[in-house]
């Protein structure tokens, strides 16, 4: 292929300029949820208007392929047909009535049937919720307070976990949000990824004090950082050699790895799990689950307190329950992550011929483009923020080749059940294109 170093003129935004204008307004930066606001990439945010299968449509008209699937849980893409039909049929009765449904146990029993983690689960309504009270679960049944979280991990947006290291291997987290008071922070204890010396340090240094470690499974929240199976036996390990709870945040890596999610990857056992996005079928859910035994805490079985309004909500139940039906079916998972196998692999092998630093790390259905010689990045501190910039340049030429990224270098990207090899093909011809021009004057 000859080098490309053609940019493509910008795509009119001009309608999403416009309703971005009046929604600052509205919302502080236009938004309400912050990545969506562009600010780490060239131009105004699109207003989509409508998704069908692996497209969505901005207000100007412009078409992508997407690849960000409202962040993970589109994993069939965009308004399939029998997740839609089913949310029409059980709307039908009605939206939510505070009450037990059938569909909540329909939900239930696929989740639990099928994942060997969990005896019991709870549903919430997001995922930072899910997590919020698997933290509570866990120093309720362990009656201790401190907790230890990744530098490099997400976990939604819950006081306890808007904390980052500090300098030094083990560090008190240091608040990462104004609003979080710092005795909040000083319960959570922070360290690297895949750094067996610093978790053995903090073990010392909290004997006895830890409730629980969470993790995500496969940290795909600030990049895609592999932990060495090693790693996580060793976790697992000192984890329960000292009491403390292990807990796996699958929020992302839940349903799109399995329905095991990175436990099953891994061949992990963790005591709680906490499962949202696709679990959702693209509404709003999120659950946490664990023993019948640890689950036993939760009120009004015991005395750790948590509750929902819209909690086990019958049209989430429902799109839930149609989602995960297909993935259910056999060779799902086998011909999606076949399907992201070789796009990854077909892009990556195209950056090497052209010895540019770039890497496509993935894993299943998830990919990261990394602008990076290193042949691993496993923890946050391994990512260079200065390529960043290179992200920028690539993700505008993608929007103007109609490809859809998240709007940050630091987000991964899926690929759903709705990408044919044909879209795939045309993606990564654009991609192509987008890293000549990244590299042009290497
Ligand atoms: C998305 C995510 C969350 C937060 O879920 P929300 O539904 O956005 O609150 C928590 N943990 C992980 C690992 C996530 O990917």
């Amino acid at each position: 292929m000859p080098v490309n170093t053609g940019s493509k003129p910008d795509i009119s935004r001009e309608k999403s300029a416009e309703l971005y204008e009046k929604a600052k307004n509205y919302f502080p930066g236009g938004v309400n949820s912050p990545v969506r606001a562009f600010k780490s990439v060239y131009g105004t945010p699109l207003f989509i208007q409508k998704g069908d299968g692996c497209f969505v449509w901005d207000a100007d008209g412009n078409q992508f392929i997407d690849f960000c699937g409202s962040w993970g849980p589109l994993i069939l893409g965009h308004n399939p047909a029998k997740v839609r039909e089913k949310v029409i049929e059980t709307m039908q009765n009605g939206m939510s009535f505070g009450a037990p449904t059938a569909l909540e146990n329909e939900l239930a029993e696929l989740v639990i049937k099928n994942n060997k983690h969990v005896e019991k689960i709870r549903f919430t309504s997001s995922g930072t919720e899910a997590v919020m009270s698997a933290i509570r679960l866990a120093r309720g049944y362990t009656k201790r307070d401190k907790i230890l979280k990744f530098e490099g991990c997400y976990h939604g947006h819950s006081d306890s976990l808007l904390v980052k290291a500090g300098s030094g291997l083990v560090t008190f987290g240091e608040t990462s949000s104004l609003g979080v008071p710092k005795s909040f922070a000083e319960e959570t204890i922070v360290v690297p990824l895949n750094d067996t010396a610093a978790l053995t340090q903090a073990f010392a240094q909290f004997k006895d004090q830890l409730a629980a470690v969470i993790i995500e499974g496969i940290p795909a929240n600030n990049g895609l950082l592999m932990q060495d199976p090693a790693y996580i036996e060793f976790l697992q390990k000192i984890c329960k050699d000292n009491g403390t709870l292990l807990i796996f945040d699958e929020v992302i890596t839940g349903f799109r790895l399995g329905f095991e999610g990175a436990a099953g990857y891994y061949n992990a056992k963790p005591d709680i799990v906490t499962y949202g996005k696709i679990l959702g079928g693209g509404l709003p859910v999120g659950m946490y689950g664990a023993s019948a035994e640890i689950m036993g805490q939760i009120s009004p079985d015991g005395g750790v307190y948590q509750a929902g309004t819209l909690s086990g909500n019958p049209v989430a139940m429902a799109a839930g329950i149609a989602q995960l039906t297909e993935l259910l079916k056999s060779g799902f998972y086998k011909e999606l992550n076949a399907k992201a196998t070789e796009f990854a692999e077909g892009i990556q092998r195209f950056a090497t011929a052209r010895n540019y630093k770039f890497k496509v790390f993935h894993v299943g259905s998830i990919f990261w483009f990394a602008f990076t010689d290193r042949d691993k990045i496993q923890c946050a501190d391994d990512i260079d923020p200065a390529s960043m910039e290179k992200f920028k340049v690539m993700h505008r030429e993608l929007l103007n080749r109609g490809i859809y990224l998240g709007p940050s270098g630091y987000e991964v990207g899926f690929v759903s059940a709705a990408h044919t090899k044909i879209e795939l093909e045309k993606a990564k011809r654009a991609i192509l294109e987008a890293l000549d021009i990244v590299f042009r004057n290497k």
